[in-house]
């Protein structure tokens, strides 16, 4: 199987009825960046950027993320690389900032609503990815988006940062894509509006199933309702993906689920343009997709849609891996 794997390496990723889609990698540090490559990556999806702020015991400057997000990019030549800013709060703190005890830091102050509130912070991390641009095919990634609101916010932080730093006499790319993670329910729901105003959506299905389901993703106890394959959040994906291809744009996931055996035949089926996991999970993602009619997957999509419970997706798909794989 790896020999057969090993073939793929670098090969795109399409279809048998030539359908193309991009497999690329997570990553939390430049040092992850050579297993992507290795194991035949077409890009970095999301670059967790928090690492950079963790294990140490203050912030790091604009100069250390600039030369880490520019390591990134260099090593990926023209290939893109999308950042995703500091998603720090929930599970993660950090021990040099203070942060309130809340409640339920899952519905707290976390990633973007925590970079809104400290502006500072904020603003050294988009300073070092817009001096980093020009090293590579950087996209900049919102996490945590539930209103419109905070997303103008965000991309009036960048704009504003980008004319300072011109006015600096620094180098900025002109191609820099902006996008969101859809991994709130509300984000999700308004899709169709955000489409109009971001170049790409990722979807961040280890949240998005958590508040759509509403169960904690680190809870034993309700972790049956922890459910990739209903109905339920099968639609949500759905409405997604057709409300960005409406407005030209594409979509992307880089939750657990886009690298799930299991779950790519239902992706594809439902016009995800662009995968990302784990490097090691690449290989076999490609290999999967190219047993795969794309005709025949949209079809399975529409069925599986109007299933009740994920369990019957569960099984329904099951037999799809053993007859086509
Ligand atoms: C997600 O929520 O799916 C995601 C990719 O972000 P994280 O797992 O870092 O919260
Ligand atoms: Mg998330």
């Amino acid at each position: 199987k790896q020999a057969i794997w090993a073939q793929l390496k670098n090969t795109s990723t399409v279809t048998m009825d030539n359908h193309y889609v991009e497999l690329v990698g997570n990553i939390g540090s430049p040092e992850d960046v050579e297993g992507v490559n290795n194991n035949g990556g077409e890009g970095i999806g999301l670059y967790r950027t928090e690492f950079l702020y963790m294990g140490r015991k203050n912030l790091p400057t604009e100069e250390e993320q600039f030369e880490a997000y520019k390591v990134v990019l260099n090593n990926m030549g023209d290939k893109p690389v999308v950042v995703r800013t500091l998603d720090i709060g929930g599970d993660k703190e950090l021990p040099y900032m203070e942060m309130d005890k809340e409640m339920n830091p899952f519905l707290g102050n976390r990633a973007i609503r925590l970079c809104l509130s400290k502006k500072d912070i904020f603003k050294t991390q988009l300073r070092a990815l817009l001096r980093a641009s020009v090293y590579g095919n950087l996209r900049i990634m919102f996490p945590m988006i539930a209103t419109m609101d905070e997303f103008h916010e965000a991309k009036d932080m960048l704009m504003e940062s980008k004319c300072e730093l011109i006015k600096e006499g620094s180098r900025v790319s002109d191609h820099i894509e902006i996008g969101i993670m859809i991994e709130i329910p509300a984000a999700a729901i308004l899709a169709d509006q955000f489409a109009k105003e971001v170049d790409f959506f990722s979807i961040g299905t280890n949240d998005l199933i958590q508040y759509t389901f509403a169960a904690d993703r680190m809870n034993e106890k309700v972790s049956y309702l922890y459910q990739p394959f209903n109905p339920s959040l099968l639609r949500l994906i759905k409405m997604v993906i057709n409300a960005a291809h409406k407005e030209g744009k594409w979509v992307g996931m880089c939750g657990e689920m886009a690298g799930e055996q299991l779950a790519i035949p239902i992706l594809i089926g439902l016009g995800l343009d662009e995968f990302s996991m784990s490097a090691t999970s690449i290989l076999q993602a490609r290999h999967i997709i190219s047993k795969l009619n794309y005709n025949d997957m949209v079809k399975l999509a529409s069925e599986v849609l109007q299933m009740t419970r994920d369990k019957d997706v569960y099984n329904r798909i099951c037999g799809v891996l053993k007859e086509d794989v």
